[in-house]
């Protein structure tokens, strides 16, 4: 027994062990909460053929024999003693979940991010997947063996043993019958039907015993699963930079080896191009591809472009429903879809034969994830490539520092399209200073420049893209008599006016109120709503434009499902000619006719309290100043700021990464920050601010022993501190801030720092790796 079990395991039981009569089969469990284990089980007679590690499996816990659903991570034979072991109550599924590299992806996340294994499973399979969400058990009916086909047999026409079937009343010999000839399983509506019967005489053979009954688990309904019908779209010629790109993307993808290449190139250069070509080369051999995007609900129009070439794409976005998730995650892994285009969570899809893995606009904060496990889609998608032995291809017309540094380093290749499609110009951009514009209530917060530009386009039936980063009417709500400033009870910030509806809400835990008609503190009946968010923006223009059809895009206006589509749709149609929005209107979009971008306020990203403040700054304005001038017409830019000198401003105007690339690289040197130094963020948060920092205080303890025994001179911490967000959904917030030369340094502290720590009562604390979000 042991020895089969041996051979299906192989790779998991060292040879010597199998002589041992004396072993017992257990597999390694582990749980998404508190215990999170991994603990020993036995594997029990019935499952040791079916059970496999990435199964999910039900076992008793703890004194009271808690039911507990847990993960399967490996199975071990151990010794006749540990038999004592609780054994495996149930399997959960039929087949793994996650399997081969997948598996030790998600081994890797657990021990880089320090997050329990369970919780990694939990996060990188889809709740529909897991609720097995669009499907139900039904129960199949098959005649027994012993109502055997014998073919010598002349009698009833089936074959079937005329001692069984005389023995029967008529109504169940016909039924018996029936199934039969049906030659396959039928469910019990099926063979009511077919033989024009009622429950009553299957169940009557079931309990003779003449017909067997079993359950399976079928899908229903439809999915969202798309085929296109259509004729596919061919690819055009390449240019000759896009040429030499996708000649060192071939190269990798031949060479059957782990390679990550960046194809750096600027907006409107065809990088999009260069991966499906890339693909379609990756396709001659019969592996999938994986395109991870910032938000593929934002971008439509990429999705279309993969569907018009590939046909059979399957698109992962935030909007799709537990059924269609379980229904897509099922195709893939069967090999069905030749694409899988997705945002961040795409980059576990269980495609079988993964053969490339592009990341489009790398430098997109949305690959990082905010909650556990806190990981980088760009850093599991690198180590996933590494796993498969396959090329990941990084874009950006803006990378990020730390991709930019690792191929200026030569651990990636440099791919470069330095030109326009057409050899298109840049759009021109002009930055307005607005310390010295005049106010003008007619234009509220539209420079003279920006309005007359506006103007002016408008005119010649050009189309305008306008960002402003801030949703909601007014930033603040602040009386002019006493200076109260209306604020969140919860987080000690200010409310956001929100002209629709009249309410004032809180940007960070969503706390509503009506909007105060008079000053709660002295009564004062003209509150001043300051700082323009795009509600105000939007009115500010339709008064201003009248006659120019105009759509706002951000979190409030986009909440339904499909609304996306349509405004892009109506804008790319000329049906609206403005467009204004937040930084979702910034990215990926490709409008030929849109011949000038306004930036309402460029500073909004650049005075934050964080290290990569600039380089945001910088990548905000030069992404959305690329959305002008796609065209055959020329293009142009308009950046309002009270920053005019910044150079993160100035480099965006022309169009200039490589100096702000080396300017802030001097920076971040100088400093110690990333690319240079490895970080990780560690929150503390509690309903009581003493024993919040209390407790912040323990850890930076903890961390110096740990530092010392470890002897990790290089790493440093800062804090205990309260972050820019003190108080967040009524808990009272402490971050450290640590920070070493090597990642792996950083890991083997931390780890130390997390096992070591006893954590009080009513006080949290979570570690972020690799942070980007230090508010
Ligand atoms: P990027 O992804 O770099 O912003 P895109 O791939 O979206 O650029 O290309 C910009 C535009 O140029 C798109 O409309 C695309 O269809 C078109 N395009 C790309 N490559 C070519 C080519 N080789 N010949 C003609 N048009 C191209
Ligand atoms: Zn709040």
């Amino acid at each position: 027994m042991v020895a089969r079990q041996g051979e299906l395991f192989s790779s998991d039981i060292p040879e010597w062990e199998l002589d041992a009569a004396s072993s017992t089969l257990a597999a390694l469990i582990a749980f998404s909460e508190p215990p999170f284990g991994p603990f020993h089980y036995r594997v029990p007679d019935e499952l040791t053929l079916s059970l496999k590690p990435g199964m999910r499996v039900k076992v008793p816990l703890g004194k009271g024999n808690r039911e507990m659903v847990g993960y399967c991570l490996a199975m071990e034979v151990v010794p006749q003693a540990a038999s004592r072991l609780k054994p495996i109550a149930e399997s959960l599924d039929l087949q793994p979940l996650c399997t081969g590299n997948l598996l030790k992806l998600v081994d890797w996340m657990s021990q880089y991010y320090l997050t329990p294994i369970g919780q990694v499973f939990e996060a990188i399979i889809p709740a529909g997947v897991r609720t097995q969400a669009g499907t139900r058990m039904k129960t199949l009916l098959t005649p027994a063996p012993n109502v055997a086909f014998d073919p010598n047999r002349e009698n009833t026409g089936t074959g079937t043993s005329d001692s069984v079937m005389n023995g029967l009343p008529t109504k169940q010999r016909h039924v018996l019958q029936q199934l039969i000839l049906a030659c396959e399983p039928l469910t019990v509506e099926q063979l009511q039907k077919m033989s024009n019967c009622s429950s009553a005489p299957i169940q009557a053979l079931r309990d003779r015993g003449l017909i067997e009954a079993r359950s399976e688990r079928v899908m229903e309904g439809e999915d969202g699963f798309s085929t296109h019908a259509n004729k596919l779209l061919q690819p055009p010629a390449l240019t000759a930079d896009q040429r030499v790109a996708l000649v060192s993307i071939r190269e990798a993808l031949d060479s059957s080896r782990h390679q990550t290449l960046l194809l750096h190139g600027i907006t409107g250069s065809g990088k999009t191009e260069v991966y499906m070509q890339a693909i379609e080369h990756t396709l001659t051999f019969g592996r999938q591809s994986i395109v991870l995007v910032p938000e593929i609900s934002l971008t439509p129009q990429t999705r279309q472009r993969f569907q018009d070439r590939f046909g059979s794409v399957a698109v992962m976005h935030s909007h799709m429903s537990g059924p269609e998730r379980h229904h897509q995650w099922r195709r893939i892994s069967e090999g069905e879809a030749k694409v899988v285009v997705g945002a961040r969570s795409a980059v576990f899809a269980p495609v079988p034969q993964l053969g490339l893995i592009i990341l489009d606009e790398e430098h997109e904060n949305s690959f990082k994830q905010n909650t556990i496990p806190r990981y980088h889609a760009r850093d599991v998608a690198l180590h996933r490539a590494s796993l498969e032995r396959i090329p990941l291809v990084l874009g950006s017309a803006t990378p990020s520092l730390e991709t930019y540094r690792r191929a200026q380093l030569g651990k990636y290749k440099m791919l470069n399209l330095p030109r326009r499609i057409h050899n298109r110009p840049l759009p021109e951009v002009s930055i307005i200073d607005m310390r010295h514009e005049r106010i003008d209530p007619n234009r509220g917060s539209l420079s003279k420049p920006l309005h007359e530009a506006m103007k002016e386009t408008l005119r010649a039936n050009g189309q305008i893209i306008l960002m402003l980063n801030r949703r909601g009417f007014a930033t603040s709500i602040q009386c002019p008599a006493c200076g109260h400033v209306v604020s969140c009870p919860d987080c000690d910030l200010p409310l956001t006016h929100h002209h629709e509806g009249n309410k004032a809400v809180c940007h960070y835990c969503d706390y509503t109120i009506a909007t105060p008609p008079s000053c709660p503190q002295c009564k004062f009946s003209n509150v001043r709503y300051t700082g323009s968010g795009t509600q105000r923006l939007e009115i500010e223009i339709a008064k201003g434009f009248p006659n120019s059809p105009l759509a706002r895009m951000d979190a409030d206006s986009m909440k339904k499902p499909g609304s996306h589509e349509r405004t892009l749709s109506d804008f790319r149609q000329g049906k609206t000619q403005i467009l204004l929005g937040t930084q979702m209107i910034a990215k990926g979009l490709d409008f030929p006719n849109v011949l000038l971008v306004g930036v309402i306020n460029a500073d909004s990203a650049l005075h934050f309290p964080d290290f990569r403040a600039s380089e945001r700054t910088f990548q905000l304005v030069t992404q959305v100043a690329g959305r002008s001038g796609r065209g055959e017409k020329p293009g142009r830019v308009f950046v309002q700021t009270y920053s005019p000198e910044h150079p993160a401003i100035e480099l965006a105007r022309e169009h200039d990464f490589l100096s702000f690339a080396k300017q802030e690289l001097e920076h971040r040197e100088k400093f110690h920050y990333p690319p240079f130094a490895s970080i990780a963020r560690v929150i503390v948060r509690g309903p009581d601010a003493a024993a919040t920092e209390a407790f912040a205080n323990v850890i930076t303890q903890t961390a110096e022993k740990v530092r010392v025994s470890q002897g990790a001179t290089d790493v440093r911490f800062l804090g205990p501190a309260p972050p820019p967000l003190a108080k967040l959904k009524t808990f009272y917030r402490f971050h450290v801030m640590f920070l070493a030369d090597e990642p792996i340094v950083l890991n083997r502290l931390l780890a130390r720092i997390q096992a070591d720590l006893k954590t009080p009562k009513d006080v949290e604390y979570v570690i972020d790796i690799d942070p980007i979000d230090m508010l």
